[in-house]
């Protein structure tokens, strides 16, 4: 410990992360009177929700009838019955005052002529169960995330909450009794490592799909806050779920959001076809992004695909006029125009699917306390350790994400954990006294990276690891390709005993922090391709082509995965999905085909 001297600070609680569902937690937890620190690797507003276009969901009925009801029907169907329906109960009925607070707190929400919040379609949101096209994303053009990271920034300003910007948290502090004390972070300005003792942890630090070769994440997703839950010895849940978004742009993996369908967008083959006809008759090209990500490959796959190596889809938004695409979309004809150099009023965009989302993530209850498998009880709380946003797994989004639902999932999850740590912490209450050898397994981390000298580079391996994810973590799987994926994963995750860090100084320009990085990575990339190896069925984003049918009588239940951070073998066991709900006013959606 001597060669690495350690400031200390005391907080109530402590959030890793300063995305949506950071800032929600951070700003909830100071107005409440909490002493709350919040610490981000980057400054606030240039987190990963900052490039969130299309909007957040809510039942809010303002252009046209809607219902919590119906909303969480939708979220049970998209999440293909492995969502739990006590969280979804939850984050359905309290989107209505999470958006009404978030338009209060001062987000510039688009309107309707009557003045209220402007509402799009998304894809899987119906009215009547089913029957009709809900019209339920809350949209700031397509700029929600921006608008929402700026709102919610100035307001955890306004309640004095205190930000530690550019530290970089780089592991837990566990006690004996295996609950979370606190974290020891890096502020990479200055090169000082500092120790934040907290009541509650809050890990907020969004997803890993850096793990993939082509993704639409920010290079700042590198699954930090999974890669600290890991290393302590706790689970992490549902992995083989990766979101591939159907609109990424070809070549780029940039994003156009699904909000483009939403507003009429549609995408058609090398034949002109609309294709989306025949795979969801009644959704069409605004079903469900597992559903459309499939048939765009499949279309490919059989010598539908356009362009010279007929290995993309076109997306057509030329018919709804340059005064629509000014006014609504206006962000995604800037992207089209830069990255593939399209005229979206007069040409169609060339896309492809893309990884976006982790369904997956820390386990966690309603409350957004972290849960783990403990004595035979399958919602054991992890005392003192919370997770919220992508980082976590609640679950409402299952096996598939609704696109808006993840910005709906940060603010209401955040203001619910907010709530969770005003109703259990008492504030400026004292902390218990901390053994120094809590903190030695991250500093002995830290050197031992640090002085790392083996024979690839960092960039190498992280090359490696992405290939392999991209090629046997992909839309369609089969077992084949998954053992083959198990292996070279493992053989990736091994490597990285030979890393070379050629920068060793601690601040935020060295390849060190990019090493860091990468060792959070590949533990998640290791259990993504086990637990899929492991699911002998096809659920929402898991497709298998040797299993291609749900199996709800072996397979309706939550993976569990623990790794040996030091060999990267993975130990799998499963948690049964929530099928009850909060109150009787919800009903539990009871498991059917899944047809859009
Ligand atoms: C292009 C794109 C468009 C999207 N559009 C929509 C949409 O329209 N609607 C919707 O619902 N969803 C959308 N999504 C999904 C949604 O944006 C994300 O799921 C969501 O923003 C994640 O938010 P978060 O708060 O969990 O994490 P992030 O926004 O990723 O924030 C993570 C935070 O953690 C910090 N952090 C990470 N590691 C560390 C560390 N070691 N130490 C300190 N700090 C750390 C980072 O600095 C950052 O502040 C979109 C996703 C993409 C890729």
């Amino acid at each position: 410990m001597g060669a690495y001297p350690i400031t200390d600070h005391f907080y109530d609680v402590v959030v890793v992360g300063a995305g949506g569902a950071g800032l929600r937690a951070t700003f909830g937890m100071a107005e409440k009177g909490l002493k709350t620190a919040c610490l981000s690797k980057v400054f606030p507003t240039r987190s990963h929700t900052v490039a969130a276009q299309g909007g957040i969901s809510a039942a809010l009925g303002n252009m046209g009838e809607d219902n919590w009801r119906f909303h969480m029907y939708d979220t049970v169907k998209g999440s293909d019955w492995l969502g739990d329906q006590d969280a979804i109960e939850y984050m359905c009925r309290e989107a209505i005052p999470a958006i009404i607070e978030l338009e209060h707190y001062g987000v510039p929400f688009s309107r309707t002529a009557e003045g209220k919040i402007y509402q799009r379609a998304f894809g899987g949101m119906t009215t009547h169960f089913g029957k009709g096209q809900a019209q339920r994303t809350c949209a700031a053009a397509d700029r929600t995330g921006h608008a929402m990271l700026h709102t919610l920034y100035q307001q955890a300003l306004r309640c004095h909450a205190e930000f530690f910007i550019e530290y970089f948290a780089l592991d837990l502090i566990m006690d004996d009794e295996g609950a979370c004390r606190g974290v020891i972070a890096l502020d990479m300005a200055e090169g000082t490592l500092h120790r934040f003792r907290a009541h509650r942890t809050v890990l907020a630090t969004g997803g890993y799909g850096r793990a993939y070769f082509s993704a639409t994440s920010a290079h700042t997703c590198t699954g930090d806050g999974g890669g600290m839950v890991l290393r302590a010895g706790l689970p992490l849940q549902d992995l083989e779920f990766v979101q591939f978004h159907p609109t990424g742009i070809y070549g780029s993996g940039c994003l156009i959001t699904e909000g483009a369908r939403g507003e009429g967008g549609f995408l058609t083959n090398k034949d002109g076809e609309r294709f989306m006809e025949r795979y969801a008759p009644n959704a069409k090209d605004l079903a469900s992004r597992d559903v459309v990500s499939r048939a765009m490959t499949m279309e490919i796959r059989d010598g539908r695909g356009v362009g010279e190596h007929g290995d993309h889809i076109h997306l057509h938004l030329e018919h709804l006029g340059a005064e629509v695409l000014n006014e609504r979309l206006p962000g995604i004809s800037e992207s089209a125009k830069i990255f593939a150099g399209v005229d979206v009023t007069k040409q169609p965009i060339p896309v492809i699917p893309t990884v976006h989302y982790n369904m997956g993530g820390i386990p966690t209850n309603y409350h957004g306390e972290v849960v783990t498998l403990k004595n035979g009880n399958p919602d054991s709380v992890v005392e003192g350790l919370m997770a919220i946003g992508e980082a976590a797994c609640v679950s409402v989004h299952g096996a598939n994400r609704l696109g808006s639902n993840s910005l709906l999932d940060l603010v209401v999850f955040g203001r619910a954990a907010a709530k969770r740590c005003a109703a259990t912490v008492q504030s400026g209450s004292a902390h218990k006294p901390l053994a120094e050898s809590f903190s030695e397994p991250a500093l002995t981390r830290l050197d031992k990276l640090r002085n790392s000298n083996g024979g690839s580079s960092t960039a190498q391996i992280r090359l490696n690891m992405q290939r392999v994810m991209q090629r046997d973590a992909a839309v369609f799987r089969t077992g084949e390709t998954l053992a083959e994926g198990v292996a070279d994963i493992s053989k990736v995750y091994q490597s990285f005993s030979d890393v070379k860090v050629t920068d060793r100084s601690l601040i935020w320009n060295s390849d060190l922090l990019e090493t860091l990085e990468l060792d959070n990575l590949r533990g998640q990339a290791v259990v993504a391709m086990n637990s899929a190896a492991n699911r002998q069925e096809s659920r929402g984003a898991h497709a298998r082509e040797d299993f291609p049918n749900r199996d709800d009588e072996n397979w309706m239940k939550h993976t569990a995965a623990w790794l040996d951070n030091d060999t990267g073998a993975v130990k799998i066991d499963y948690r049964p999905v929530h099928m009850y709900t909060l109150t009787d006013e919800a009903e539990v959606v009871p498991p059917k085909p899944r047809v859009y």
